[in-house]
């Protein structure tokens, strides 16, 4: 039987969401058995093939334009998509920078911080521009979301389970407990 294409990529994360899903240990190398994963930000193929995968999964915030266009590629190139861990389900603790203007927000990142000699604010036009933070959902159709900061390795591998029998995960109780 072919195995089952899964896309992930990262948005404005911390990784450990991914953390989280490598935390699968030994049950990763058995899903292996029924899944290819084409694509990831810890390998070397960032993008989802343009023949398209069954599932991407996205962690992270919407936070820049080369966010969107990164979930923009992945809505078009996958058949679900999970939007996975707080920040890409709720937006996350980089929403707190839409309280500030974003130009102090800049300043913050890249001139006032602690650890910063002679800070310069990055400017070109090669470069992500910041935009006003969101959650995965206000700029492409999510079909499953799982929260958790990280969701746990055992709620991501419910989820991966369910979508190989060909169900839309239904998160219960025992799969959203944080404790
Ligand atoms: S949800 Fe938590 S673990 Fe996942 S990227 Fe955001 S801060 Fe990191």
């Amino acid at each position: 039987m072919a195995k089952i294409k899964i896309a992930t990529d990262w948005l404005a994360a911390c990784a450990g969401c991914h953390m989280s899903l490598l935390d699968l240990d030994e049950r990763l190398v058995q899903l292996l058995d029924k899944i290819e994963i084409t694509s990831s930000p810890i390998t070397d193929l960032k993008y989802p093939p343009r023949e398209g995968v069954t599932v991407g999964i996205l962690t992270g915030t919407v936070n820049n334009t080369a966010h969107l266009e990164v979930a923009r590629v992945m809505r078009e190139r996958c058949q679900i998509l999970v939007s996975l861990g707080d920040c890409s389900v709720l937006g996350g603790v980089p929403l707190m920078r839409n309280q500030v203007k974003m130009e102090d927000a800049l300043r913050r990142a890249y001139v006032e911080t602690e650890s910063t000699v002679d800070g310069l604010i990055p400017r070109s036009e090669e470069l992500a521009q910041p935009i006003f933070a969101r959650p995965l959902d206000q700029v492409v159709k999510v079909d499953v979301y799982l929260p958790g900061c990280p969701p746990s390795a055992d709620a991501i591998h419910f989820v991966i389970g369910e979508l190989l029998e060909g169900r839309i995960p239904v998160l219960k109780d025992q799969v959203l407990k944080y404790d």
